[in-house]
This record gives structure tokens, C-alpha cells and sequence, in this order.
């Protein structure tokens, strides 16, 4: 990732992609006091901008620290970086950080950071495997309490045990893993957030101790404009043998159909086909006839 041509927004300025380097001292490294986002670009513009960059602030104050940038200005910063790189359909990747001017747990004299990387990124799982739906098995770590980590910011150190479930389920063949809750409750994956289908409705868990994604949301949207009826709730996991089908959604992930969650199975549907298109046309950026 790191040897390549292109550029980085680092701190209010473009820079060759080779350059833009951190210390070894760098307070994030060692203690986690960073956070970030992951947005698409779909025909040059971002999807839900706004909405990403309010996030990253939201994410960075629970953190405790200031982002030295207004919203418009990380959304400006991420639109740039864009179209430095003259992409069109990628990943965005913005990126606030503790320096290195203080090592210990302390950090308040550290310096703020905040990059901005975009790459081409296409389908985050395969697409033939998309097509038929991804499949997942049970993880082992569970979510943590809100009591216990800070669960609604976007922040690198609740990714620790998501890559590690992450490399365990492909390690055993699968694409993703499914965590549950720290009470027990079906969560999400380790990097998108689950739907399950029975009898014509959606049933998804309530994001009361993981990230409420924005994919999430909008698929919630899609699918009451749709008149289909979603229900935010407990899922246990003895009731994942009662769905018929299955998706999880997420900036990277889209919406990706699920054909398998450990010993139970699913096939996409209607349902999850009619979502599929309609995020597929609502991502693409209104033309203006106006301008024709
Ligand atoms: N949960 C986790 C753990 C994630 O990493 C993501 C991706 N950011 C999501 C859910 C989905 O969030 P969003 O739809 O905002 O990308």
C-alpha cells in the first residue's frame, strides 16, 4: 500500500504518496488515540460526505481530542485528495491521530493529525462470491460493553479484535465472522453491519454498542420508501435458523448477500435483490439535466 504512486493529503497539504510518514514514537501507535473513516466515491463524488466527516469529529471528541479542521474543510480535504489522484469510483480514507511530542498515557500536548488517502477499492468481497453470498462464521470476541470501550466512536483500537476474528474466519475458508454482543446478542460483522429477512420483514439488531452504520441507515430508508417493514431489536442467535435471507451492509461492503452464518443457511432473496438495486441507484450522483 505504501510503495506507490499518488497522493496524500496530510495536514492541509497534497503530498507524494511515498512521503507521508509518522514516527515510531507516534502516541497512536502505542495507545490507540486514533480514528478514522471509510467512504465511496462513486462517479467522483462521495457518497454521504457530510455525514462521514461529522462522524470522524463525533468519533475524535469521544476520544478526546480536536480535530484542528471544520467539517467543510475535512470534507474539502477528502473531495481533493479525490481528485488529486484523478479517481472516479474509490475508497476514501480520512485519519486523525495523536503525534509523537509525548509518550505515555498522557497525551495532551501531543500534536493532532489528519490524513486523507484514496485508492480504487472495488467489490470488499469477491464479486462471484457476492453474487451467490458471502460466508460467515461465529467469532469468539464479542463487542464490547459501551461501559467498558468507547463504542460509538470509529476508532482504531476496536478494530483489534476485529482483525483478529477477521483472519481466523479466513483462515478457516470463510469471508467474514458474526459477533455477538457482550450480553450475548447477534452484533455485526467485523466490518458491516447485519440484516436478517423472515416472512417479508427485516430484522436487524439495535446499535446500541457498535457503529450505527451509515449504510445502515440508508438501507433502513430504502427499505421503508419500499413499504418493506424493518424491526430494530434483540436478535438472539438460536433465532438465526428462523431467516431466510441475509445481507450486510457497510461503506466498503455495500450490500453484500450472505448465503451462510455458521451451521445455518440463507439464500438472497427478493428483498435483498430489490435493496441491492436500489443502494446501487441512489450511490450514483444525481445528474443535473439543467446542465444538458
Ligand atoms: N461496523 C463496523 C465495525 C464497521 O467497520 C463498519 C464500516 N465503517 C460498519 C459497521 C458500517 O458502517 P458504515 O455503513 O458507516 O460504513
Amino acid at each position: 500500500y505504501h510503495d506507490r504512486d499518488g497522493l496524500i493529503w496530510m495536514d492541509g497539504a497534497l503530498l507524494p504518496w511515498r512521503d507521508v510518514k509518522v514516527h515510531v514514537l507516534t502516541h497512536a501507535l502505542h495507545y490507540a488515540s486514533a480514528v478514522f473513516e471509510g467512504e465511496r466515491s462513486y462517479e467522483g463524488e462521495i457518497f454521504k460526505l457530510t455525514e462521514h466527516s461529522e462522524r470522524l469529529v463525533e468519533s475524535a471528541k469521544i476520544l478526546d481530542f480536536d480535530i484542528p479542521y471544520s467539517v467543510a474543510e475535512i470534507d474539502q480535504a477528502c473531495r481533493d485528495t479525490v481528485a488529486a489522484n484523478k479517481l472516479s469510483d474509490c475508497y476514501v480514507r480520512p485519519l486523525a491521530w495523536r503525534g509523537s511530542e509525548q509518550m505515555g498515557v498522557s497525551a495532551r500536548q501531543t500534536k493532532i493529525h489528519l490524513m486523507v488517502a484514496a485508492w480504487n477499492w472495488g467489490s470488499y468481497f469477491p464479486m462471484e462470491q457476492r453474487l451467490k453470498g458471502i460466508r460467515i462464521t461465529h467469532a469468539q470476541y464479542r463487542r464490547p460493553d459501551p461501559a467498558c470501550a468507547p463504542a460509538k466512536a470509529k476508532a482504531a483500537g476496536l478494530y483489534m479484535i476485529c482483525t483478529i476474528e477477521k483472519h481466523r474466519a479466513e483462515r478457516a475458508g470463510y469471508s467474514d465472522a458474526l459477533m455477538l454482543d457482550y450480553r450475548g446478542r447477534v452484533a455485526e460483522c467485523t466490518g458491516a453491519n447485519v440484516f436478517l429477512i423472515k416472512d417479508g420483514v427485516i430484522h436487524t439488531p439495535e446499535p446500541d454498542c457498535f457503529l450505527d452504520g451509515i449504510t445502515r441507515r440508508t438501507v433502513i430508508d430504502l427499505a421503508k420508501a419500499r413499504g418493506i417493514e424493518v424491526i430494530a431489536r434483540a436478535i438472539m442467535p438460536e433465532e438465526l435458523g428462523s431467516f431466510t435471507e441475509c445481507f450486510i451492509t457497510g461503506t466498503a461492503a455495500e450490500i453484500t448477500p450472505v448465503s451462510e452464518i455458521g451451521e445455518h443457511h440463507y439464500k438472497p432473496g427478493k428483498i435483498t435483490e430489490t435493496l441491492l438495486n436500489d443502494y446501487t441507484e441512489l450511490v450514483k450522483p444525481k445528474k443535473r439535466v439543467a446542465a444538458e
